[in-house]
Order: C-alpha cells, then structure tokens, then sequence
C-alpha cells in the first residue's frame, strides 16, 4: 500500500559527515510529521548516495511511530505516469483528491518533473493542499532548487520553503562503516585490508561501493577463491570502468594548482591576489563543467565558498576566455590535461 522498503531503514542508514544534516532532519520529521518547519524537507544529491534510502526511512518510522498516518512513497516518473492515464481516462479530480488525503507524502526524483508543465500544475495544487493542512511533503533531488531547470517558479518557491539537505560523498571512514554494516547484515566475513582497499577506490557512489563488495563475495564463494587484494583490485577495476569516470573536484583542485605551481591550500585560501582568484575561480569553472555536483557543493569543497560566488566565477572565465588570449590558453591547457 504505501510502498516502502523496510529494508530501508534509519537504522541501516549509517550517520557520517557527509549524510548527517539530512539524516537528522528526516529524524526530526519523523517524529513530528507536519510538525516542523522541514516542510517539504528535500533531500538532494547525485547518483548513489542514497535519496530513496533516506527518503523511505524517513516513512518507515513514520508508519512506526504513527501506524494509522496514510503515508505513500512513489517516485516522481511513477506520479506523472498515473497523471497522464487519469487525464485520459477523465479521472483528473479523483486522481488529485486520492493526493489531498495523503498525511506523508514522499515524491522520489523530482527532477524527473522538469519541462512537465501539466504535472507540476497538478503538484503544485496537491502540494498546497497538504501544507495548508499540516500534512508533511518529503521530496528528492538530484540537484538543489537554485539549480533545477525547467520547474516553474512557483514550484521552485514551495521546495525552498522548508529545508534542503544534501547527501554529499560519504567520506573514508563512513565507507568503511557502510561496507561493514552490509557484510554484517550479510553473515560475511572478509579480511580489514579487503575493506579498506575497496573503501579507498570506489569513493563518489554508495551503490557502486555495495555493487563491488557484492561481486567479490560471488566471485569467492562461486569460485571458491580466497579473498586476495588482487581479486579485489580486478573487481574494483572493473566497477571504476564500467561506470563513466567523472572528474573528482579533488583531481580538478589538484590539476589546476599544479598547472599555476602552487598548492590546493594556496587555492583555496582567502587571498585576493589575482592570479589565486583565478586559479580559483577556473577550478570552479570546470567542476560546474565537468562534474555533476551542484554549484553550493562545487564552493563549499573549493575553499568553502557558496553558490554565488561559483556562478560569479563561470561567467568571468565565460567572458574572459572570450576576451583575454592569455586567458584562453589557461583554460586550454588546463581542458588538456583534464582529458586525459
Ligand atoms: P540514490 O537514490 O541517491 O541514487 P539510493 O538511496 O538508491 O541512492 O542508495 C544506493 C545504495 O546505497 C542503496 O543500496 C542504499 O541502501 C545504499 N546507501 C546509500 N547511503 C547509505 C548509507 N549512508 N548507509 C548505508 N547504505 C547506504
Ligand atoms: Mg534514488
């Protein structure tokens, strides 16, 4: 009926620095629905890193803690599908009155609403309806509400109401543990090094993190191989090239200061020498360029930095690298040696 995952629960969410604002908000809504001023709370941030985890967790409790609240997980794609057959079928009322009697209402992927002008209509008055009435919105994103595209106005303002967290890379650490938890959950045992090895090179993806240990205790258990650091090496090699390798914003802070011969500190610090600000400001550049990350995660991991100042800094390369040749050339170069 509400089509959560009980899988999917706080408890099996492990807490680190990347995740806890979002953890401990999705806590506090789960204990008062409606009740707090996360309303919507959004959970945002890319692939992976664990937005449907939360956001069922976040129900899960909910439906512990208040058995008789009607709570309805379903994914974005999902609610605009139903949209369209209510449309055509005629059933446009009964499809937004089935929405209005909802207490906790969670809509997985927003994003996917972009360009949709009839269901963020038909969203935007179901929302409304449930916030004047105390009930509770839950939201997921891949991106935060500055950078969404294609969502009206008005829906954009509703989202940024409440609160959005972002579901950031989880760190070494918070891998480990993560890894872990599964291979607890799982009755397997495997050797600390193992972990360890796994948890430093698959670093941007929870999915592909879990994906990897999971071949390697096939691989041992199929193959009756003993667990080595090769084997892992060779799964892990295997993950890293399956998946597009996106650029990390460490190796883009790191090619960038090497190419104006000083360090990552010297670039991220306060200074406004030009030459630091513009190392700065071509290091957000490309992240924007060639990352997924939003433009507040690209500042707050260059130098701690927020949203503005990174937009400030795209359009100045924009405009330079269309007026000044020496400029040109850094951003050249710096394309080159980023492309390989
Ligand atoms: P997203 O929706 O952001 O793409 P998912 O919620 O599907 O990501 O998470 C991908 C996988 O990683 C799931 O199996 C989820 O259980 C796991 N995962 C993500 N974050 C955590 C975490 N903090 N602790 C434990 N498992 C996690
Ligand atoms: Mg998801």
């Amino acid at each position: 009926e509400s089509q959560l995952n009980p899988n999917y629960s706080f408890e099996n969410f492990l807490e680190g620095d990347s995740n806890r604002l979002a953890r401990s908000a999705g806590l506090a809504v789960a204990t008062k629905p409606g009740g707090t001023s996360f309303n919507p709370l959004l959970i945002f941030g890319g692939v992976g890193l664990g937005k449907t985890h939360l956001a069922h967790a976040i129900g899960v409790d909910i439906k512990d803690k208040y058995p008789e609240k009607t709570v309805l997980y379903i994914s974005a794609e999902k609610f605009t599908q139903q949209y369209i057959d209510a449309v055509k079928k005629n059933n446009r009322n009964d499809f937004i009155h089935f929405y209005q009697i909802i207490d906790v209402l969670i809509i997985d992927d927003v994003q996917f609403l972009s360009g949709k002008s009839g269901t963020q209509d038909v969203f935007f008055h179901i929302f409304n309806h449930l916030h004047q009435n105390g009930k509770q919105v839950i939201l997921t994103s891949d991106k935060a509400p500055v950078d969404m595209q294609d969502i009206e106005q008005r829906l954009l303002s509703r989202f940024k109401w409440g609160l959005s967290a972002e579901l950031q890379n989880p760190d070494f650490e918070t891998r480990v543990s993560i890894l872990k938890n599964k291979l607890y959950r799982d009755g397997v045992e495997m050797p600390e090094d193992i972990i360890e090895y796994v948890a430093k090179n698959i670093k941007s993806n929870v999915r592909e993190l879990e994906g990897a240990i999971i071949s390697l205790i096939a691989q041992s258990s199929f193959n009756k191989k003993e667990i080595t650091i090769d084997l892992a090496r060779t799964i892990v090699e295997k993950f890293v090239k399956n998946t597009k390798r996106e650029v990390s914003i460490d190796y883009i802070q790191k090619i960038v200061s090497d190419y104006f011969l000083m360090d990552v500190d010297t670039l991220q610090s306060k200074t406004r020498k030009r030459h630091i600000v513009q190392a700065r400001q071509l290091a957000m550049f490309f992240a924007k360029k060639l990352t997924k990350a939003s433009l507040a995660s690209i500042g707050s991991q260059i130098g701690k930095r927020d949203h503005a100042t990174v937009l400030h800094a795209c359009k100045t390369v924009d405009n330079l690298s269309s007026t000044d040749k020496q400029f040109r050339k850094y951003v050249d170069d710096i394309t080159k040696k980023l492309s390989v």
